[in-house]
This record gives structure tokens, sequence and C-alpha cells, in this order.
């Protein structure tokens, strides 16, 4: 039975913590499984690496980041290996490039190519417990690259895959996938089974927990992930197709998420003529920045206004977009503080009613929403920041996800 584990930052963030990581490895490894353990850095200290390159500079070189922040995953992944060998475990330690992890161009968000396995199973073959530095990989140009924030989840799960593991088992510091971050909402529920597309979409809506690129990976390669603690024996959540809980009720929502990465454009007085939207959002897009809820109003003598949101850290990027257009709006506003709050759920297709009820929570407390977007399961609304904690409660409440 092979088997890949992920550490998360928490879980290796001291030498303690480390050690304990590699008592459960070496447990284990005593039940005779194959293990492929991939780390991210110790707790704060990407950020850490990152505030370092702030100090020089505002606009540090894309390669020169890569660099720089590989080196958190493999301190850990070296340390790991030291303390699992001086257990008298055979273990070895491989940054993304040994490890055979190829990547395309894009420096601090890299895809993942291709994984060569030959190097992982050959150690494994030896009797090795193999440990990956995550979130790092290598370009056809011999650069080192990284995968985005949260990334080594990616990376165990392209591992997973990449060698056809029985599962990929993601360990932090909770227990499971909740109905909603337990941090904001104690009376959070544990789910025993989530789907792929509501874990999908959980992730990319801000539940952390799990990375979401590496969900989307996993429903690609039919992953299994179960997402378990470090600090526990409890039984985590499994992250699958929906087959496999076909026999559970389907739950109308199985989750809240916040977002507070969000910020908001809003354009006064655009010029209303063919074209102007493509011209816009072209332009954003060129300079690579994420625009998600969009909203244009009708038109009123050849002027409409047209607002979305973008992520909070591309605000000054759009600003400069938004200025080269000077001549087609009479004025533009910023907003900063603005958090997006999300309603998850396959249920939702079925049922109508279903967003007047977020809606009504929001209204009787007094929470104005400022934007709304919905598909077939989830429903999202885009509210004044220092609400996001209170909006999630009230949803989780209204949906009765507590009971
Ligand atoms: P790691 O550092 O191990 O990758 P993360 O901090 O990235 O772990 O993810 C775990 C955190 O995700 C938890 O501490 C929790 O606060 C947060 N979280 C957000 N939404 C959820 C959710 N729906 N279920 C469980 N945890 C969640
Ligand atoms: N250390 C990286 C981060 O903080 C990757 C990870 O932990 O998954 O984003
Ligand atoms: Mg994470």
């Amino acid at each position: 039975m092979l088997v890949v584990q992920k550490y998360g930052g928490t879980s290796v963030g001291s030498l303690e913590r480390i050690q304990n990581v590699a008592n459960k490895v070496a447990k284990n490894k005593d039940e005779n499984k194959d293990l492929v353990v991939v780390v991210s850095a110790m707790s704060g200290e990407t950020n850490k690496l990152i505030d370092y390159a702030h100090y020089f500079s505002k606009n540090p070189s894309p390669r020169e980041m890569d660099l720089l922040l590989s080196s958190g995953e493999r301190v850990t992944a070296a340390l790991l290996a030291i303390a699992l060998n001086e257990m008298g475990y055979k273990a070895i330690a491989l940054t993304g490039r040994q490890a055979g992890i190829t990547t395309d161009t894009t420096h601090t968000y890299a895809r993942i190519k291709e994984i060569k396995t030959d190097r992982i199973k050959k150690e494994i073959e030896d009797g090795n417990i193999v440990i990956v530095a995550g979130f790092q990989g290598i370009n056809d140009k011999g650069e080192i690259t990284t995968l985005g924030r949260g990334g080594s989840d990616l990376s165990a799960v392209a591992l997973a895959g990449a060698l056809s593991a029985d599962a990929c088992e993601i360990y932090s510091d909770v227990d499971g996938v909740y109905t909603t971050d337990p941090r904001i909402e104690p009376k959070a529920k544990k789910l025993d089974f989530i789907s792929y597309d509501e874990m999908l979409e959980l992730s990319s809506l801000g539940a952390k927990v799990l990375q979401n690129r590496s969900v989307e990976l996993a429903k690609k390669m039919g992953v299994k992930i179960i997402a378990k603690s470090t600090f526990s024996d409890n039984e985590g959540t499994i992250i699958a197709d929906k087959k496999e809980g076909e026999d559970m009720e389907e739950l109308l929502v199985s989750g809240v998420a916040l977002d507070k990465n969000q910020a908001r454009v809003s354009l006064r007085g655009v010029t209303d003529r063919p074209g102007i939207a493509a011209e816009i959002f072209e332009k954003l897009a060129q300079k690579n920045i994420n625009v998600d809820m969009i909203i244009q109003n009708a038109s009123k003598d050849g002027k409409t206004n047209l607002g979305f949101t973008i992520p909070q850290n591309q605000l000054l990027e759009a600003k400069k977009v938004i200025e080269s257009f000077d001549h087609d709006l009479e004025g533009s506003d910023y907003d900063e503080w603005v958090a997006k709050v999300s309603v998850v759920g396959v249920g939702m297709k079925s049922h109508s009613g279903v967003a007047a009820v977020a809606f009504k929570a929001l209204a009787d407390n007094n929470i104005n929403i400022e934007m709304i977007s919905t598909s077939e399961i989830k429903i999202s609304m885009i509210i004044d920041e220092k609400f996001g904690e209170l909006a999630v409660r009230l949803l989780h409440e209204a949906y009765g996800l507590d009971k």
C-alpha cells in the first residue's frame, strides 16, 4: 500500500512538531506502508521570506522570489529525514526537482506539467521513506519555480496521482473539512464526506483547508483525498467523487466560506458603446488581474455604471489600468474593505428559494449586500468586510448547518 501524506505549516511549525510528525510517519511505516511525505515550510516562514525580499524591493524579481521561497520547504524536508534517520528509519529528503516535478515557466504561480517518478520509485524500492519538499518544481530552463500559496497541497495530490497512490492524506491543524471555518463558527460540523465539486467551490471561495488547485487536480486524476489532523487520531473528511457518498442524504447546503482578500472597483458614467467592456477587461486580463464578479447597470443617456471585484493585492495595478480609460468614464471608486461570503451545495440545483434564505438572513441583521453572483451550486455576496465573520455565522445558522 502506497500512501502520500502532506503535513502543513502548523504541523511542522517547530522542532518538537517535526519530531511529532516523524513519530507519526514512523508509526505508519511500522504498519508496512510505503510512504511519500510532502512537507510545507514551518508556519510563518514563507511570509517571513517574502517580507525579507520586500525589505530590499517593492517589486522583486519573480525568479529570485522562487529561489528564496522554495528554501522554506527544503529546510523542513531535510530536518524530517534527519529525525527519521536518527530513529533508525531509512528516509531521504528530495527537492521538487529531485522528485522529478517539472512545471511551466510562470514564476511564483507555476503549473505542474509532468512528474517523472523514477527517482521516487527507486528510493521506495530501496526501502526509503521519501520526503519531498512541497510547493516547488523546476521548469524547462532549469529554473526553480513555486506553485502558488498553499501549493504543497498541490504537490501532494500531483505525486499521489503520478504514483497511483492508494490515498492522499492532507494533515493540518483541523481534523477535516467543516461546514465553515471552525475558527469563525465554533458550531461548525465536520463533514465525513464532500464531493470534489463542492470542495472545489469552498476552497476557491476562501476555505483554505485545501488549496483549490489541488482539489481541481484531484478531481481530474481521481485522487482520493483524506483531510485529517496532525494532532489527533480523529477520522477525517473524504474528498472524492459523488458516488462514494451516494448513500448519504443529499444536503441542500454543504458549507459557508469567507474570502476577505477582495476589493471592489466601481466605474461611474462609462460611455456606453459596444466594445467598451471588452476593452477594459482585456486590459485587466493582460495585467493578469483576476476579475471575479461583474455588474453593469442599465444605461441611461448613453452612460452606464460598471462594478467588479478583484483580489485586494491587485488593486494598485487595476487603478493604473483604469486611469488609462479616463476619457471614457466620469469617475472611479475603489473599496478595499469588502468581503465575499458564499454558500455552497450541490443540493441547491433542485431547490428554489435557496438564495432568498441568504438574502433574508443578512437583511434581518442590517447587512447590505453590494453584489451577488450565483451558479448551480453556489451563491456569493459582496458585503462590508467588517461584517464578514458575522455573516458567516448568520448564514450557517439560516441553513441549519449547526444542527
Ligand atoms: P496548512 O498550513 O496545514 O496547509 P491551512 O492553514 O492552510 O493548513 O488550512 C487549515 C485551516 O483552514 C484551519 O486552521 C481553518 O481555520 C481553515 N479553514 C477554513 N475553512 C475551513 C473549513 N470549511 N473546514 C476546516 N478548516 C477550514
Ligand atoms: N509554504 C507555502 C505557503 O505558505 C506553501 C504551503 O504551505 O503549502 O504558501
Ligand atoms: Mg494550506
